[in-house]
């Protein structure tokens, strides 16, 4: 498929790539294929299988609104369930060659005399496209802790987003550092597994219960003969967390999760000095609210250990703590999060006259809508710079994307235009208005968190509800793009 020129090419086949790919397949004659560096799709969810992963995103609106699923058979669908959907999207592209796989982009340039990009994979295969859609996902490159001596442990240890397939921890003492959204699905996980099980935690994150159930048999045939009902639930949904992002907006008004998260801990936890260890000391929503109803339970299981002081350094056979204490470990796990918009590490991106977007995104990574980036024409991007969510689905911003992404080349093509990329001027008007909003929101409420960079910038998250984003990008607004003819 690649051998001969392609009109779109998209690189990943997470969400975000077969969104693309489906939007695209519903115009004849367009040449289209996905890059894929992996033998498998699925992107975050192939990665991301570590005991317990699972959404925490109701099922019926963690789905792609034009492939439905009324089969999920839990509310908040676990892992394996979400990868085997995403099998399924893929594999009609698998089927007619549009999907290639261990395809993986060293870097694209773009090609100003032929208006198309070159690209080049790592094993040196080429390919070339007149529009290139990079999905390489928001959060896909594992963050490591600078904790000293982590290269001294001598038995196995790994991130969460690389767990091996072949990982034994039963019977066996393991650490786990971090308490973010993949500790809280792990920690219950291995807790009856592991002999022993040390929970290293820096900061005590906001945690609300998580009110999972499995769906019914008579409800999901319900939902396949019924799709307005279905349609229902995932509107309710939806309208639901965009509810709640008016509290991450106004923090005065996240009274309610506040309350709902302190009375979550009083119910779950008696002892005073645990609860005092769990109880956070800044905003509720600055970092991601953790959601789990059985993460307090696993932390006063048997042979679970919460650890709060400081990790001094990590030793050949375990962690030596702050108040020098040594932690004895036959297994270390990093739930330590990623860092967004890492994307460029191993990719190189060379736009016009060379310029390369690795030095432009040095300081700060910057998109016009988080798609379209001045200087580097026919590109785009899905999930891109300040559009994460801290409360809604993330699938709900690709399908924007992929619709602004579409209108953007049809544009291009009717107007006979060689190529699109967004003016300066649109992107930083774009950048000004989240910077502006973000200062008041629960998001910029002064705590660490992966939505900052190092200089406490936000780089990651869109500043306000979904509905906002969409109403936005619902148009290509001429002013917004440079077309050249
Ligand atoms: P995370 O939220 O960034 O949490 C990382 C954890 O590691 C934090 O507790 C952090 O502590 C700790 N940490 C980092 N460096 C450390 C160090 N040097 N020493 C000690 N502790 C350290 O990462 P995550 O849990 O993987 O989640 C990342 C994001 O992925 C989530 O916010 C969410 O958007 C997504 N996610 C979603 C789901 C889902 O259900 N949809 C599930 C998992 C993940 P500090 O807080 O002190 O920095």
């Amino acid at each position: 498929m690649t051998d001969s020129p392609l009109d779109v090419a998209i690189v990943g086949a997470g969400f975000g790539g077969l969104a693309m790919a489906r939007a695209l397949a519903n115009r004849p004659g367009l040449r289209f294929a996905i890059l894929e560096k992996a033998a498998e799709a699925g992107g975050t969810w192939r990665d991301n299988r570590y005991p317990g992963a699972a959404c925490d995103v109701p099922s019926h609106l963690y789905s792609l609104s034009d492939a439905a699923n009324p089969g999920w058979t839990r509310l908040f669908p676990p892992q394996p369930e979400i990868q085997a959907y995403l099998r399924a999207l893929a594999a009609p592209f698998a089927e007619r060659g549009q999907l290639i796989h261990g395809w993986k982009l060293a870097e694209a340039r773009w090609d100003a005399d032929a208006a198309r990009w070159r690209l080049r994979a790592t094993d040196g295969r080429e390919a070339s496209a007149r529009f290139l859609v990079l999905a390489l996902g928001g959060l896909h490159v594992p963050a490591w802790p600078d904790i000293e001596g982590h290269e001294n442990f001598a038995g196995p240890s790994w991130h969460t987003a690389r767990w091996p397939v072949d990982a034994d921890l039963a019977g066996r003492r393991v650490g786990v550092v971090g308490t973010g959204a993949s500790a809280v699905q792990l920690v219950p996980a291995l807790a009856g597994r592991a002999s022993a099980l040390h929970v290293f935690q820096r900061t005590p994150g906001w945690l609300l219960p998580r009110p999972d159930f499995a769906l019914p048999g008579w409800l999901r045939r319900a939902f396949a003969r019924l799709p307005p009902l279905r349609l229902a639930l995932r509107g309710s949904i939806f309208l639901w967390l965009e509810l709640v992002s008016s509290g991450l907006l106004h923090p005065r008004l996240a009274f309610w999760a506040r309350w709902l998260s302190r009375r979550h801990l009083r119910r779950q936890v008696a002892d005073p000095a645990l609860r005092a260890a769990l109880t956070p000391d800044y905003p509720i929503g600055c970092k991601r609210v953790l959601i789990s109803s059985d993460y307090y339970p696993a932390l006063q299981a048997p042979g679970v250990q919460l650890e709060t002081t400081a990790i001094a350094r990590i030793e050949r056979d375990g962690v030596r703590l702050a108040d020098g204490r040594h932690v004895a470990l036959d297994a270390l796990v990093y739930a330590t999060g990623f860092r967004p918009m890492a994307i460029l590490d191993e990719v190189e991106v060379i736009g016009r006259e060379g310029r390369r977007l690795r030095d432009d995104w040095a300081d700060r990574p910057t998109a016009h809508f988080g798609i379209s980036v001045p200087g580097y024409p026919n590109l785009g991007f899905l999930l891109g710079p300040n559009t994460a969510l801290g409360h809604n689905s993330v699938l709900t911003m690709i399908e924007s994307q992929v619709r602004h992404l579409c209108a953007l080349i049809d544009a291009a093509s009717a107007t006979g235009a060689r190529s699109v990329e967004a003016t300066p001027e649109a992107r930083q008007a774009f950048v000004d208005g989240i910077d502006r909003r973000f200062g008041s929101t629960a998001w910029g409420g002064g705590c660490r968190s992966w939505y900052l960079d190092a200089r406490g910038r936000n780089i990651a998250l869109w500043v306000g509800g979904v509905l906002g984003y969409r109403r936005r990008v619902r148009r290509v607004r001429p002013g917004d793009y440079r077309f050249e003819r």
